[in-house]
């Protein structure tokens, strides 16, 4: 379970003032669960995932992640969390360039002891070939199509088993083929493992197959105006962006 309390973040913008970007005074996401946050550019998804992720600490309020309080945290000890509990697609991959694909996802496994040492190797292969790229082993991104990276940057992401797998606009750089085969890997790997997933997206095709959608509004709260979506794989979100 993922709960926010009165979730406050605050940015000091260049000039100075204070930038309240994210107020939300209560989210519940159950364990398994596939949820799309939507909202306008600058409504607070990346901001709220970023929390979720234990990559920034909220300026307010309580967060708890499987019973993990990450308000409480200091920086050290959300790095550890991350390591234990989540995975994280990026929109830009982030993949580190000088090492190829499987170093990558090796890297990644090295920061958890999720995966016994003497497994990694034969997971990390494994994974590589799930997302298609068992010919592509060795490749270093720069020799990688754009699609391909966000594949690779995919295995990463599941490198260590997550409980919890975030997912930031993930289709946002690839075509729509390779759109289809991200969102469908996603759903497969975290159905099989039991995960719950988040993701932020404006792609409709992303938002049409999650079981929820929360909306944020442009001041950063949840748009209560915005019914729940039940999806199907047939039908459409009423609303995006
Ligand atoms: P979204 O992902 O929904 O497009 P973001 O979470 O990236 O929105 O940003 C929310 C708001 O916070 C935006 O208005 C953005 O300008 C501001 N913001 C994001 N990061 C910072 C930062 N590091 N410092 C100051 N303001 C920021
Ligand atoms: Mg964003």
């Amino acid at each position: 379970m993922i709960k926010l309390l009165n979730l406050e973040k605050n940015y000091i913008s260049p000039t100075g003032e204070q930038l309240k970007v994210l107020h939300l005074e209560r989210l519940e996401i159950s364990d398994g669960e596939f949820v799309a946050l939507a909202g306008p550019s600058g409504s607070g998804k990346t901001t709220l995932l970023n929390i979720i992720a234990g990559l920034s600490a909220p300026t307010k309020g309580e967060i708890w992640v499987y019973k993990q309080p990450l308000h409480r945290m200091s920086e050290r000890e959300r790095d550890e969390y991350r390591a234990r509990t989540v995975g994280i697609l990026f929109q830009t991959f982030n993949l580190l360039p000088g090492y190829s694909a499987l170093e990558n996802v090796l890297i990644a496994m090295s920061f958890s002891s999720k995966v016994p040492s003497g497994q990694r190797r034969r997971r990390a292969t494994d994974l590589l070939e799930r997302v298609g790229l068992s010919q592509r082993l060795h490749h270093q991104p720069r020799q990688l199509s754009t699609g391909q990276q966000q594949r690779v940057a995919l295995a990463r992401a599941l490198a260590n088993r997550p409980a919890l797998l975030i997912a930031d606009e993930p289709t946002a750089s690839v075509d729509f083929a390779t759109s289809n085969t991200i969102v469908d890997l996603l759903e497969e790997s975290c159905r099989n493992d039991g995960s719950t997933l988040l993701t932020a997206s404006h792609d409709p095709l992303v938002l049409g197959r999650f079981t929820r959608t929360i909306r944020l509004t442009s001041q950063g709260s949840v748009d209560s105006n915005f019914a729940d979506w039940q999806s199907s794989m047939t039908s459409r979100p009423p609303h995006f962006d």
